[in-house]
């Protein structure tokens, strides 16, 4: 988590007596989820700290509190600004009670402009979900300012995700094959298939223990030779046909049939011969 202290960001000192109010017990019920509500473009990262001390300078000299309002601010780029921290009691879910119940992340989204978090924020809020709950602590719930308050607030993209319980970004993955050899590949094949491997690939169909594309081979040539039998009958057939009606004895028809299916099976026996030593 890259936490910046209140000194980092270059927070003004809070005011005395409401600032350094305690939250009521040891533990929360959880963390609610905020977003601004307001237009929000995005900025580069050493922007961010002037925005959170705009943000502070909002709630201390416009709504007159003692201090930012939130426990913590997630800017898009997955930092974790501390407002009023761990111990001391926020001002930004709507009443004393609600203050008091959870823990007050903001993400810095808008409600026009950048309306949707960044992978990287969701990220940092899920950092700063942690922190609450192993330094806090937060008890497990979960959820947003909307939740019994009338807001719209932290809005629906962040409200969606934090009741689905604020899953990680999966990170983009790479080719799980990426790099690998022949035989790494050829392996892994043989361990998920859980056959007893030799040593090294073996590549023919004598072979018990065939290479996985030995079986693509295989399957093709048996289609091959099923197309050519049926080709052969159909010859056979209409060879048949012709002979029908002549003067030629019975077993002359049958002798041309079957030589016609031995030409074929013949032919197929060499394309699979040749097929598999290449395999
Ligand atoms: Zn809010
Ligand atoms: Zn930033």
């Amino acid at each position: 988590m890259t936490l910046v202290s209140r000194s980092q960001w270059g927070a003004r000192a809070y005011r005395l007596p409401n600032g350094a109010t305690l939250y009521s017990g040891t533990r929360r019920r959880g963390v609610k989820l905020h977003y601004l509500g307001t237009a929000y473009t995005d900025r580069p990262h050493d922007k961010c700290d002037d925005y959170v001390r705009q943000i502070q300078a909002q709630h201390m000299d416009g709504n007159g509190w003692s201090d930012i309002g939130y426990s913590f601010v997630v800017c898009t780029h997955g930092s974790v600004y501390e407002g009023r921290g761990l111990r001391r009691r926020n001002s930004a879910n709507g009443n004393t009670t609600l203050n008091d119940q959870d823990y007050a992340v903001l993400l810095m989204v808008g409600s026009s402009g950048l309306t949707k978090p960044t992978e990287t924020q969701l990220d940092g809020a899920r950092d700063a979900i942690d922190y609450c709950r192993k330094e806090g602590p937060a008890g497990t719930w979960l959820g947003g300012h909307r939740d019994g308050y009338a807001t719209s607030c932290p809005g629906d993209p962040i409200y969606v995700w934090v009741k689905a319980g604020a899953p990680r970004p999966t990170a983009v993955q790479e080719d799980p094959m990426a790099g690998m050899t022949k035989q790494d590949i050829y392996d892994a094949v043989w361990k998920t298939d859980q056959v007893a491997a030799p040593d090294t690939a073996p590549d023919r169909k004598t072979n018990v223990n065939w290479q996985p594309q030995s079986y693509i081979k295989d399957i093709g040539n048996r289609v091959r030779a099923m197309d050519a039998r049926l080709t052969a009958q159909s010859a056979a057939i209409a060879k048949l046909a012709q002979l029908v009606g002549s003067d030629v004895d019975t077993a002359q028809v049958v002798a041309a049939v079957e030589k016609a299916i031995a030409d074929a099976v013949v032919k197929v026996s060499v394309d699979v011969t040749t097929e598999n030593q290449e395999s």
